[in-house]
């Protein structure tokens, strides 16, 4: 038997599981992971602190997460309190649950690509229609006519990815307020990427107190430097906090997970203490490639879209047969390179130089 002779929803059929390809490659740049692994005193902390949480596994979790969800308050700042903190494994899990609360069957929910694919994944697999949206061929949004978009489509869910993946790009606050102000429904800004911001860019948490159906999804995967631990989380008025409790699983983040979370955040110092030096790679990774002759994306984010380039699949072949992995992602010319440690970016340039 195989899949397609089982009883499957129509809508899931010929589909493929979404995925970058998990290689053995010295240099992987492909997942926009922070490269730096935790301390051996992070290490030992955690380990500590998990040592005594396992003689309560027996347990179930505190369901509604409230000390972690405190403690994200605070690392947040901007007056947010716990009641407006929701968390769970990744922020994809905090956007299904979203679409879970909010999308739906006749429902439909608008984005603006190109964007973070699992958008349109989880919106088609909460049976929410979607509804895609464009961007100005700097990847730039243009607000009137994203204004005009969501007059247009009257969604019941807007995202906007602000740093976007793949490209990079930022969105200015007037921007996202006009958008809000537009919108008869919800509006999530996917804040993936908000710490590797350049400096002067503010975040979508300062419209909050004026905006009730603004929702900001952050995570720890990516400058936290904690992708293993799987967590993500919101901030928004308590009442989408209430929204989400009706749709998640009880019990749905692990002890272990609201743990290590808590002891990442306790070490925050530590963790956020590569950003600099990743966005001092990331712009000069920029100039680089841009010396270079190639097209590249002003980014805002861990990672940088360059190209343009006929056959794209060469280039990333070319660069895996090197040793470094980085994802085909994106409009078809372009390729996506995650930032790396400095000697990550020095194989890559020797790779790209290689293969050019
Ligand atoms: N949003 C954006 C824009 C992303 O790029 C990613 C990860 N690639 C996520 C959300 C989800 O990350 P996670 O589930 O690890 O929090």
């Amino acid at each position: 038997m195989n899949l397609e002779d089982l009883p499957i929803r129509d809508d899931l059929r010929g589909r493929k599981p979404y995925g970058a390809p998990q290689l053995e490659v010295p240099v992987q740049l492909n997942t926009n992971e922070n490269p730096y692994p935790p301390s051996k005193a992070l290490v030992d902390d955690l380990a500590e602190e998990i040592r005594r949480d396992a003689a309560g596994l027996n347990r179930y979790p505190d369901r509604d997460a409230l000390a972690l969800r405190a403690d994200l308050a605070g690392y947040l700042g901007h007056g947010l309190t716990t009641e407006q903190l929701w968390a769970a494994n990744g922020s994809n899990e905090v956007l299904q649950q979203i679409l879970q609360a909010f999308g739906g069957h006749g429902r439909t929910a608008l984005g603006f690509e190109p964007s973070y694919s699992m958008h349109p994944i989880i919106t088609t697999g909460t049976n929410t229609e979607w509804v895609s949206g464009a961007r100005e061929d700097d990847f730039s949004l243009d607000a009137d006519k994203a204004v005009a978009a969501v007059e247009e489509h009257r969604p019941d869910i807007v995202f906007l990815t602000s740093p976007n993946n793949p490209t990079g790009t930022a969105l200015p606050l007037e921007t996202i307020s006009r958008v809000v102000e537009a919108a008869p429904g919800m509006v999530v800004v996917d804040e993936a990427y908000a710490e590797f911001a350049r400096s002067g860019t503010p975040s979508a948490l300062t419209l909050l107190p004026a905006h009730p159906r603004l929702i900001v999804t952050r995570t720890m995967s990516k400058a936290f430097a904690m992708a293993g631990t799987r967590l993500g989380y919101l901030a928004a008025h308590p009442a989408v906090v209430e929204a989400m409790l009706l749709v998640r699983l009880p019990y749905h983040l692990s002890t272990v997970t609201q743990a290590t979370a808590r002891v990442a955040l306790r070490h925050r110092a530590e963790l956020l203490g590569t950003v600099d030096a990743l966005r001092q790679e990331r712009d000069d990774t920029v100039a680089w490639l841009r010396a270079l002759g190639l097209t590249v994306a002003d980014s805002d984010a861990n990672f940088v879209l360059f190209g343009r380039f006929e056959n794209r699949r060469t280039i990333w072949e070319g660069l895996l047969e090197r040793g470094v992995l980085i994802r085909e992602v994106g409009p078809p010319e372009w390729l996506r390179v995650s930032i790396g440690t400095g000697e990550e970016m020095s194989a890559f340039r020797a790779a790209l130089e290689g293969v050019l």
